[in-house]
């Protein structure tokens, strides 16, 4: 198998992978980045960004992202197409298959595979993707001011999201499957103290309508019972905020991990249990998520890994 040495790898194409690029190209590490399943990451599914500071008038996802690979590239990094399929981190130089058909040697690994939002399964979530279906209220709310959006889900997500939301739209429902929240005590009553939250527990979700974007939910209340019923809901804007899978699993032999999959680093640093690995952005991020929080440890691991190399060399 065709096996090639470098000195910083970067895997991942997110605001972490980039900014990690970024500031390890003007390192002079020479840095290869991976862009992986989805070149450029979640924001490539949003359509405005409008809270990534530097863009007074905001900024489509998908154009920032390409300007943050253009200024990875100007700077040198060689920003490549593959997946990375298998790891060995046992040892440095750590190994990284890529596409299962060549092995990238690396004295310094930046883990920046990010995390992928949960969805429901069904078409509909396909059918009106960036027309009233989102994954992150936060990036999208703010085009709900004033409108009727549901939330679906019924962890500490979920609750944050709708109580986001509350402020910014007329009305919220949070469709929650059981008939219980699974979110902390304290999540749930401020969601049952919110007004503008009505909480609808036994209901599932099983299609969308709306003629050009969402304009309703379908949904079943106690479904598979006796007294089973059909609900339409009219909304503007349909949230899944039912989890986020971190994509760390060809990493998880070597590196720590919690119960849910996040990569765990060393409190205040993207320092993994593995010298020499790093992991930026959302691969170890449950609780904030955001572009700019993936960009700030994406520049936090490039200058970690900068040191790293050059304790390496001494
Ligand atoms: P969780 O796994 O805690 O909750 C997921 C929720 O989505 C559950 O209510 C679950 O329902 C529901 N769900 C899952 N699949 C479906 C489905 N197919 N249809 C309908 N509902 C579904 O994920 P979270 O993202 O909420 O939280 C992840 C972790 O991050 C937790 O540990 C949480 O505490 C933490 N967190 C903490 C925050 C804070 O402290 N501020 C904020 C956000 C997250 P069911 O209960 O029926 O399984």
């Amino acid at each position: 198998m065709m096996t090639e040495k470098v000195r910083c790898l970067i895997i991942g194409s997110g605001p972490a992978g980039y900014t990690a690029a970024i500031y390890a190209s003007r390192a002079n590490l020479f840095p290869v980045l991976y862009e992986g399943l989805q070149p450029g990451g979640q924001l490539t599914t949003t359509t405005e960004v409008e809270n990534f500071p530097g863009y007074p008038q905001g900024i489509t996802g998908p154009e920032m992202m390409e300007d943050l690979k253009k200024q990875a590239e100007r700077f040198g990094a060689d920003i490549r197409i593959g997946i990375a399929t298998k790891t060995d981190l046992s040892a440095a130089p750590y190994k990284v298959m890529i596409d299962d058909e060549k092995v990238i040697e690396t004295d310094a690994l930046i883990i920046a595979t990010g995390a992928t939002a949960k969805y429901l399964g069904l078409e509909d979530e396909k059918k009106y993707a960036g027309m009233g279906v989102s994954a992150c209220a936060t990036c999208d709310g703010f085009f709900y001011r004033k409108k009727v959006v549901a939330v679906v889900g019924g962890g500490d997500t979920a609750c944050e999201e709708a109580l986001y939301l509350s402020g910014l739209a007329k009305q919220v429902y949070l469709i929650v499957r059981k008939p219980f929240l699974r979110a902390s005590k304290v999540m749930q009553e401020r969601v049952f103290k919110t007004e503008n939250i009505q909480v609808l527990f036994e209901h599932n979700t099983i299609g969308l309508f709306g003629k050009n974007g969402v304009e309703g939910v379908h949904l079943v209340k106690r479904k598979g019972e006796s007294d089973e019923e059909k609900v339409d809901l009219t909304i503007d804007g349909f949230f899944l905020a039912i989890g986020h899978q971190p994509n760390s699993e060809i990493f998880k032999p070597w590196v720590e991990t919690d119960e849910v999959g996040y990569i765990k680093v060393m409190p205040g640093t993207p320092r993994t249990n593995v010298s020499g690995v790093f992991a930026a952005g959302d691969v170890a991020d449950p609780h904030y998520r955001q572009a700019i929080t993936a960009a700030g440890t994406g520049c936090m691991a490039a200058i970690e890994a900068e040191r790293y190399l050059m304790n390496l060399s001494k």
